[in-house]
């Protein structure tokens, strides 16, 4: 058994509401990443994580830069760029680190930046003005404090990774720069919790968690660890329109926390006073509850999933390939192969982007998946993939 209070606790040195509203407050005008309203943001959260004595994990104290090219066209996503230079923009990761000498650790996320005053992303139609962005997502970033101040006691057999991460709401461009540079050992690392959008609890306490299929003992611990009367709906699927994904992609089992949509989301009303603050504690206690409840494990066993939200073409046939989602160049980049399947007995790599499919040119996931919706099973197409910079002609047998 597993004693959690779902009640606020005793050592209230700054509750999640102060952090949300400070960090949803005009004063940060937004949060977008590459603005001074994020680097505002980011000296608060340095700050917080100084007073709870988190070690510093970034390339420079708390901070770990990204560069990456804004995107002037709104169909065309912002980039991670290697280099630095003038047409390029700077955002920032802050990690903080709880060291328990422990063989595992457990990385804790939540995004801080958000939409700034608005742009192609936002839900607002008349003109420009600040998005708080207090559920989205001020409210996973004071979840991921509080959670920093409880588990200073609880579950020693873990040590904690907390990243706030930038970029996100460009494009996951934060969490897939830490996967890509990280600053600990990421073979130690047993799973990743994300939060994002956990502020608006609703009647119900309907709270949805994604990437359960992620890992196979994650099931049963969010059945366990729910004491609060939490309604907890399961979603197996690690790919997910936040950060958790980078995560799942680099095979970690990651686990998605968030309490739904509402009217204010992507808009300037997403404030403050809106959110359920008691219920935040409720979902923190319960999170709390599932890291403790997994804590003393060891590293957790990682589970490819099926990803359940695109809306794809029927197509009878694959080549046993996982996508890579997070790429942005044209083509479809190959993740991992599956041993036996058509790409593999074709040669297929991981690395390898796939640019035909019999007739069709493949630029994107959905032409991708149109182009294997042309053959059935038994026949014979022509693929054409780049690698290493050379096009390299084969045939799969479906
Ligand atoms: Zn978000």
């Amino acid at each position: 058994m597993i004693f959690v209070s779902c009640q606020k606790t005793e050592v209230s040195l700054v509750s999640m509401e102060e952090d949300v509203t400070i960090l949803a407050s005009d004063d940060f005008e937004g949060r977008e990443t590459g603005t001074e309203g994020e680097a505002k943001a980011a000296a608060y959260i340095e700050k917080r994580f100084a007073d709870l004595q988190l070690q510093p994990k970034g390339t420079e104290g708390y901070i770990q830069k990204f560069s990456f090219k804004p995107s002037s066209n709104p169909h065309q996503s912002p980039e991670l760029s290697e280099t630095t230079g003038d047409s390029l923009a700077q955002g920032m990761n802050v990690i903080g680190y709880l060291d328990n000498n422990a063989d595992v650790t457990v990385v804790i996320g939540a995004h801080y930046d958000h939409l700034g005053y608005g742009g192609s992303s936002s839900l607002h139609a008349e003109g420009e003005a600040i998005h708080n962005g207090a559920d989205d997502n001020a409210s996973g970033v004071a979840m991921m404090l509080n959670l920093a101040r409880r588990l200073h006691e609880e579950a020693p057999n873990s040590n904690y990774l907390f990243i706030a991460f930038s970029g996100e709401e460009m494009g996951l461009l934060g969490s897939n720069y830490f996967v890509k540079n990280p600053t600990i050992d990421l073979d130690k690392v047993s799973y990743m919790i994300n939060m994002d959008m956990v502020g608006r609890l609703n009647e119900e306490k309907a709270v949805s968690v994604s990437g359960v299929g992620t890992s196979p003992v994650f099931s049963q611990t969010l059945h366990a660890a729910n004491h609060c009367e939490l309604n907890i709906i399961e979603k197996e699927s690690g790919v997910g329109p936040s950060d958790h994904t980078s995560f799942y992609l680099s095979n970690i089992p990651a686990l998605h926390f968030f309490t739904g949509q509402h009217e204010d989301y992507h808009k300037p009303s997403d404030d403050a006073h809106l959110l359920n603050y008691e219920g935040m504690e409720k979902l923190s206690s319960y999170i709390l509850a599932v890291i403790k409840d997994l804590d003393g494990r060891g590293k957790l066993a990682f589970r490819t999933t099926k990803n359940e939200s695109e809306q794809a073409p029927r197509f009878k046939v694959g080549l046993g390939v996982m996508p890579d989602y997070l790429f942005s160049g044209e083509g479809m980049r190959i993740d991992g192969v599956t041993e036996g399947r058509p790409g593999h007995k074709a040669g297929l790599q991981k690395g390898d982007i796939v640019k035909k499919i019999g007739k069709t040119d493949v630029v994107d996931m959905m032409s991708y998946m149109q182009g294997l919706a042309e053959f059935e099973e038994g026949q014979k197409a022509k693929v054409v993939v780049e690698r290493n910079g050379e096009l390299i002609e084969t045939e799969v047998q479906f």
